[in-house]
């Protein structure tokens, strides 16, 4: 920090490890097929792009503040309380809401073995200590979260379904989980994934009706197709919803965010459609992976975890997807070094990622 004498950053930023986006593009080649972000390959609904073209004719004035329509919206959708809603850009705000709200200097924050790699940055921004809890198996233990918790923990991060594993804990093992934390903990569910898990998944919404101290937080980034608009929600308790309204910056959302998300949400055909072709295609590549010899656990997300004897082997791998044009993401940063996360794509991507591993493994095989 030589260069900035007497100006010193808070305690912590300076431990953040710069977040490691999907990579998009590979030297040399025009054309690639992109698995590395988990984005849909579908896109979001017509009606959504629709929205978002006529809110352009409205970018001269301010949007409104309290994101009533789109909470509306989102609330008759899940059959849930509007006043209990909180929108962000992309759930990630709403996840620095909570921290920023509830965890500071001295204070713990859980995260498990192989949770979201945003939980650390956010917990360091707000001066607190990050605490990692084995994973088994690439599955969440809830008596294991339970057991790391102090009087210093103030924030569980819970990642369900899984992000880069595709695991998830079932409605009787949240339950379990909420009922074994005391009061003073938050319990954040993570749901980036949840629309892809079952069809109308809600144990995350029961949970915050159930237990005041738990957030369930889901995006419009994944089966919504609205990645690069930056949308997420967050479903509390009204007293927790107040608390964070407070850090909310009154314009976060634009109108054309605002617009699109509503008519995404209301869209209903469009996320079944887009849930069922997740699934088919989704066990397809699962299997595929397993008859090559690959390990794969079931996943509840729009993406597999394939699992090389090692991380040589899943680098090599890597690299012949590459030379191929598709590009899938290494997960070394989330402790998974000999796995590559394939994002489930359309038919044709799916099939020609088997293709290619299965001949990266047939040669591999004979030499
Ligand atoms: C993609 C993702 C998010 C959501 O990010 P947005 O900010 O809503 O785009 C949150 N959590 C996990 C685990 C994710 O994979």
């Amino acid at each position: 920090m030589s260069d900035l004498p007497g100006i010193r950053p808070q305690p912590g930023i300076m431990e953040i490890a710069l977040y490691q986006g999907g990579a998009a593009h590979i030297a040399g080649r025009d054309s690639v097929v992109k698995l590395s972000s988990n984005e849909n390959p579908y896109g979001p609904s017509d009606k959504a792009r629709e929205a978002a073209v006529r809110a352009t004719h409205q970018m001269h004035r301010y949007p409104v503040t309290d994101h009533l329509g789109l909470r509306t919206a989102i609330a008759e959708v899940h059959g849930i309380d509007p006043d209990r809603v909180i929108c962000g850009a992309g759930s990630d705000e709403v996840l620095q809401f909570a921290t920023q709200c509830f965890a500071g200097p001295g204070d713990e924050v859980i995260m498990t073995q192989h949770g979201f790699s945003m939980y650390p940055i956010l917990t360091l921004a707000a001066g607190a200590t990050p605490v990692v809890v084995a994973e088994q198996a690439r599955r969440v233990d809830p008596d294991a979260v339970l057991a790391a918790v102090t009087p210093r923990t103030r924030i569980v991060f819970l990642t369900n379904p899984g992000n880069p594993t595709g695991t998830m804990l079932e409605a009787d093992q949240l339950r379990h989980l909420a009922e074994g934390l005391p009061a003073h903990v938050l319990l954040v569910h993570d749901g980036a994934y949840a629309e892809f898990a079952d069809d109308g998944f809600r144990a995350d919404l029961d949970l915050v009706e159930a237990f005041p101290n738990v957030l369930a937080t889901r995006t419009f980034s994944k089966i919504y197709g609205l990645g690069g608009l930056r949308i997420g929600w967050g479903y509390a308790s009204p007293d927790l919803i107040g608390v964070m309204n407070r850090v909310r910056q009154p314009f976060n959302l634009s109108t054309v965010q605002l617009a699109a998300a509503e008519a995404a949400m209301r869209d209903r055909a469009h996320v079944e459609r887009c849930r069922s072709e997740n699934a088919k295609w989704r066990d397809w590549l699962t299997a595929a992976l397993r008859d090559l010899g690959l390990g794969c656990d079931d996943s509840r997300a729009n993406f597999v975890l394939a699992r090389f004897p090692d991380q040589a082997t899943a680098h090599a791998c890597d690299d012949a997807l590459k030379e191929d044009g598709l590009i899938v993401r290494r997960v070394g940063g989330y402790g998974l070094p000999e796995a590559l996360r394939i994002t489930i794509g359309d038919e044709a991507a799916c099939r020609r990622v088997a293709h290619v591993i299965g001949r990266f493994m047939a040669e591999r095989n004979r030499t």
